[in-house]
């Protein structure tokens, strides 16, 4: 009996350009939800985008998260339970949206992601990421229906949020090559498609490195077109595997090590540069990695990080211990080992 199958979950419209949120309500009608909306947004992208989101829609409910944690999500429930929204809408960064995403999940009503920010590959994905202590949880839910991603919005965004969506793509290479590797050594299930996507992405994104300039509504548009595709890979593949691999457990490790220093993206860039190193030595593709971090402006090391040279040497070492999957640094790497990496790599 023929027994492979795969069931892939895609947004079913994905609007990306100039005054494009001004469709939301369009898109809204066409995906044919029925009920209240509930806005889920956080203070500053709600002042920026709430009203213009708010005035396409008859009778919308707001609330307004501050964090992202299971707290807030457990409180977001709440809060749509006494509504009892048709679906949500997430208007913001990563806060609104992975909240959004895993309390729609438990409120098995649909949403869809409003991104104001074009920080990470998870506003167009479905996974979340909520931190939990000084762990970070990774959550398997349903993509956004639709994604409306307005470029006059997203260039607007703080600089280094851009530069952080930038270099999440550009950890892509590293997070394929770690895939394959967990294929060849532990028969992990992979997808040609969904790799082959998430590296053309990479590329594509480092090719347009020159268009992507703080104030230019074009780079908005080229990390826009990036996060969509790799979404797309993710959804392919049914895991965040073509976009994750071990530059992301540094990443989720230093979280954990030094809360709130660096933006997820720009620590899995660095990670990648490590990582890259790991997989294919000194003369390998670590330095065209850091050139093309460098080129769009994202951190290549421990001090542009804000981290301590400390913080990435036990990041390094401690990777291993989330066990999620397999990477490079399965095997663990010891402390002389991650001394060297950092040090050849410029990372410390
Ligand atoms: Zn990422």
């Amino acid at each position: 009996m023929f027994e492979k199958s795969t069931w892939i979950k895609l947004p079913r419209s994905v609007l990306l350009g100039h005054g494009m949120i001004d469709e939301l309500g369009a898109a809204v009608d066409d995906l044919y939800l029925s009920g209240r909306p509930l806005i889920v947004t956080s203070p500053t992208p709600n002042e920026v985008a709430g009203d213009r989101v708010r005035a396409q829609f008859d009778d919308p409910a707001t609330a307004v998260v501050d964090e992202a944690s299971f707290d807030a999500v457990e409180e977001l429930i709440d809060t749509a339970e006494a509504i009892d929204p048709g679906y949500l809408v997430a208007l913001g960064g990563g806060k609104p949206i992975d909240t959004a995403k895993m309390a729609a999940d438990h409120l098995n009503v649909g949403f869809v992601s409003v991104p104001t920010a074009a920080s990470h590959d998870g506003i167009v994905s479905g996974r979340s990421s909520i931190p939990e202590g000084d762990t970070r949880h990774s959550v398997a839910a349903d993509p956004p229906l639709a994604v409306i991603a307005d470029t006059d919005i997203l260039v607007d965004a703080p600089w280094e949020l851009t530069t952080a969506g930038c270099a999440d793509i550009i950890s892509n290479y590293t997070a394929v090559k770690d895939w394959r590797l967990a294929r060849r050594l532990r028969n992990a299930e992979y997808s040609e498609y969904a790799g082959a996507l998430s590296e053309m992405t990479a590329e594509l994104l480092v090719a347009s490195a020159d268009s992507i300039k703080p104030g230019l509504e074009e780079s908005a548009w080229i990390v826009g077109k990036a996060l969509v595709s790799s979404g797309v890979a993710m959804s392919i593949a049914g895991s965040s595997r073509p976009a994750s691999g071990a530059e992301h457990l540094f990443s989720h490790q230093l979280d954990r090590i030094a809360p709130g220093e660096a933006l997820h993206g720009h620590q899995a860039g660095v990670g990648s540069i490590m990582t890259e190193y790991l997989h294919s030595g000194e003369d390998g593709q670590w330095t065209a990695i850091r050139d093309a971090l460098a080129a769009i402006d994202a951190p290549t090391t421990a001090d542009e990080l804000g981290v301590s040279d400390e913080d990435v040497i036990e990041a390094l070492t401690s990777a291993h211990e989330i066990r999620d999957r397999y990477t490079i640094l399965s095997g663990g790497v010891n402390e002389e080992a991650a001394i060297e990496v950092a040090t050849t790599t410029g990372v410390i």
